[in-house]
Parts: C-alpha cells; sequence; structure tokens
C-alpha cells in the first residue's frame, strides 16, 4: 500500500475529461488499493483518479455506510430523480466547504476491477459522494456548483 500526493487545485488535469480504463490489469488493482489508503488517509468519503494526477475514469467511494468500499471504472450515471441541497467539500480544496444541489437518487452503471459491469442505486449522502466523484471524471469540480460557501464557524461542531 501506498499513499499518494493529492493533486490540489488549480491543476490542468483537474479540469479535463478522463480516458476510459482498458485494460483491467495489476495496475489497475495496485492503482485503486493505493487510491483508497490516499483517501482514507485523508479523511476522506471519495477520491478520483485525477486527484492522484492519474487522468482515467477510476473512482473510489466509501462513505461509511453498509455497502463499504465502492470501487467505478468507467461510471455512467443513468438515472438520476430528486434533489437534495447540503454541504460539500473535496481533498483537492482544502479547508473549502460549499453548499451544492444534487440529485436525491442516482443508478449508476460502471465496471468493478476485473472488468465486470454492476449497477449501483443510491440515495442521500452515498448519492452525492457518487455525484461528486463522477463529476471529476468529466473535469467538473464541485466549486462550479456551489450555491453559498461557508464561513468557518458555521462548519464547527
Ligand atoms: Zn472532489
Amino acid at each position: 500500500m501506498a499513499i499518494l500526493p493529492i493533486v490540489t487545485y488549480p491543476a490542468d488535469i483537474l479540469e479535463k475529461q478522463c480516458e476510459p480504463v482498458k485494460r483491467f490489469d495489476h495496475q489497475l488493482i495496485k492503482l485503486l488499493n493505493d487510491m483508497y489508503d490516499t483517501m482514507i488517509d485523508a479523511d476522506g468519503v471519495g477520491l478520483a483518479a485525477p486527484q492522484v494526477g492519474v487522468a482515467k475514469q477510476i473512482a473510489v467511494v466509501d462513505v461509511g455506510d453498509e455497502h463499504g468500499r465502492i470501487e467505478l471504472i468507467n461510471p455512467r450515471i443513468i438515472e438520476a430523480r430528486g434533489e437534495q441541497v447540503g454541504p460539500e467539500g473535496c481533498l483537492s480544496f482544502p479547508g473549502l466547504f460549499g453548499e451544492v444541489k444534487r440529485a436525491n437518487y442516482v443508478k449508476v452503471r460502471a465496471q468493478d476491477r476485473h472488468g465486470r459491469l454492476f449497477t449501483l442505486k443510491a440515495t442521500g449522502f452515498l448519492a452525492r459522494a457518487l455525484q461528486h466523484e463522477i463529476d471529476h471524471l468529466n473535469g467538473i469540480l464541485f466549486t462550479s456548483k456551489v450555491i453559498r460557501y461557508y464561513e468557518p464557524e458555521e462548519l464547527e461542531g
């Protein structure tokens, strides 16, 4: 395992469309494991490959619920419904938190580390995390969706 350096804004790689993964090899598995360790080490609930300098459609999410560790390769949102507004942050924007509107329900189609297709349905916070990470893979940062930023004192406690 390895903790990777996290790319912080501004950086070109954070704002570009990531390439699809075509090879499901040992290198991919190592990257997924390192990304997960990096995310946990940084106290994050999601991390996308461009945030560790790799412009590929790979993300990991773990919001601490019953879904546990989720690995997403070439993910697509195939259904989205409802609306939620809540606080959001990003490991590439240390200390910055803003209110972001997201769909409350999403259905995601992705491949796992072996290239097998799977479908994941999520609501609430997990749905928010999935949308945030999938945005990263399209070069979209949460700051482009922030309705308002929080003052540091609003986030205490
Ligand atoms: Zn992020």
